[in-house]
């Protein structure tokens, strides 16, 4: 009897389960915004593409040490856009500001509406010769694509900003809302010299925009499971930045007598110990969003499991651990780099080092980091510094239900057919960072469709543009600033 009562209240328990489960998961709607793809504007994209060939020839690579960086390329980048975009530079004022970083504002006609700031940077990442099919500053045309660096990352947005704002002068229009463009230098070191110095004149002349804009994020297709669409992914929060050096001092010495433990020894044992307790995972902030996104869009088994994460939670946070690119979006990172003994294999170091780079989630803080490292090491012999130059707390998260970012979900869907749109936290660091006191509404998009097997060609060899893709990104710029300040 009693079994027989335990066995129905088990199935009552079932049944209320599976009607929770199921209510939940008829609850999960799309969060897509239906609208309807635009017709394409006439750009002349033989003429742009050339354009933005002749950018990329313009080798103007960036260097954490100064004293390597060949700024007579700025200088000639800078008339290159001048000669290249004649009505933006007779009409917008230009600015230059810490002698490279450049400034346009194109003034609206309704001062009361709260200007818009679009951001991009001028430098590039450094190449390696080999294996490319076309050289790397050649700026080649062929097979579809312009090709060269940068053509990702990221003079093909600078040039398709401008190419839009060329466009709509042309075309007759006039803002009644600003339009900022601010192009920094140095962002692959840091960018301090460049966005930071245009950010801190801004804040001197009391601005404040309705949205900034940056890159940071791209729309890509078959990275996130159970989703075969294209999906422009929106930054909406990037992560902290921070470098620790561990340091142990010893005597040295003959290594034919070597202690019980040397400094490398001590050093590498650190860095063990924090390999082995990674920071713990958290799926919360822009990386939640992402899935209340993109949950609805997958097929049934998937929908219903993000549609009820108060169950599932720890099978998600699982699933999302066991590879490092989703693993980065729900955990501070820890990723040693660099590591230095003594000089020679016979010699015993007098010290050793190890630098270890943390991505810091959105939540967690420099201070945090550097406070559970040394109870983690919980060795004294073992100095914890912060390597100074590039120190970054993760930014505020810009929301999801604000007018600008249904204006860039909105013209997303207008310009970019057939793609979801769905919030991320942005694992690598912008310039965006700088002007995250300017406005509220920080993203981090740039509307460039990079394939898988692509991806890896940012900051590698090949990297390239396919003529569909800009065309696509000049629509989508032209049409942003319309639907902005129209
Ligand atoms: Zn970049």
């Amino acid at each position: 009897m009693l079994t027989c009562i335990a066995i129905s209240s088990l199935a009552a328990l079932l049944l209320i389960l599976i009607a929770i489960l199921a209510v939940k998961t008829a609850a999960f709607k799309s969060k897509q915004l239906i609208v309807d793809f635009k017709a394409e504007y006439p750009v002349d994209m033989d003429a742009a593409a050339g354009r933005l060939s002749g950018a990329v020839q313009c080798p103007t690579v960036s260097n954490l040490d100064e004293s390597q960086v060949d700024f007579e390329q700025l200088a000639r980048f800078r008339e290159y856009l001048a000669s290249s975009f004649p009505l933006v530079h007779s009409s917008l004022d230009k600015q230059v500001i810490n002698k490279h970083g450049l400034l346009y504002c194109w003034k609206g006609s309704d001062p009361a509406k709260k200007p818009i700031l679009l951001l991009a940077h001028q430098d590039v990442v450094p190449v390696t010769e080999e294996g490319w099919t076309h050289a790397p500053f050649s700026g080649a045309i062929a097979d579809g694509h312009i090709w060269g660096r940068g053509t990702l990352d990221d003079k093909d947005s600078l040039m398709g900003m401008l190419e839009a704002v060329e466009y709509l002068l042309k075309d007759g229009f006039g803002p009644a809302r600003s339009i900022y463009m601010a192009f920094g230098f140095q962002e692959e070191v840091g960018g301090r010299e460049g966005a930071g110095k245009i950010a801190e004149f801004l804040k001197s002349q009391g601005l404040q925009f309705e949205y900034v804009i940056d890159e940071g994020s791209v729309a890509v297709q078959g990275l996130v499971p159970g989703i075969t669409s294209w999906v422009a992914l929106v930054g909406t929060a990037e992560k902290g930045y921070l470098s620790l050096e561990l340091l142990t001092e010893a005597g040295g010495g003959h290594a034919a007598w070597p202690p019980h433990e040397s400094a490398v020894g001590i050093v590498a044992t650190a860095v063990a110990k924090l390999q082995k307790q990674p920071f713990p995972a958290r799926l919360a902030g822009p990386a939640a969003a992402l899935f209340e996104y993109l949950g609805p869009e997958m097929s049934f088994p998937n929908k219903m499991i993000f549609a009820n994460l108060w169950l599932f939670r720890s099978i998600v946070k699982g699933k999302l651990a066991a590879k490092p690119g989703t693993d980065a979006l729900i955990r501070t990172t820890t990723a040693p780099t660099m590591f230095r003994g003594s000089a020679q294999d016979n010699v015993l170091p007098v010290l050793a080092t190890a630098v270890i780079n943390f991505r810091i989630l959105p939540g967690d803080t420099t201070a945090g980091v550097i406070a559970r490292v040394t109870e983690v090491i919980g060795d004294p012999r073992v100095k914890v510094t912060p390597l100074k130059k590039l120190l970054f707390e993760p930014s505020p998260a810009s929301p999801t239900d604000s007018w600008s970012f249904g204006i860039i979900t909105k013209t997303i869907r207008e310009a970019l057919p057939a793609t979801l749109v769905a919030p991320t936290l942005v694992l690598t660091r912008t310039d965006c960072t700088y002007f995250t006191g300017l406005s509220a509404c920080c993203y981090r998009f740039v509307p460039e469709r990079i394939p898988g097997d692509e991806l890896a060609s940012i900051h590698g060899v090949n990297e390239r543009i396919s003529i569909d893709s800009y065309r696509e990104m000049i629509n989508f710029y032209i049409r942003l600033m319309q639907n902005s300040c129209g």
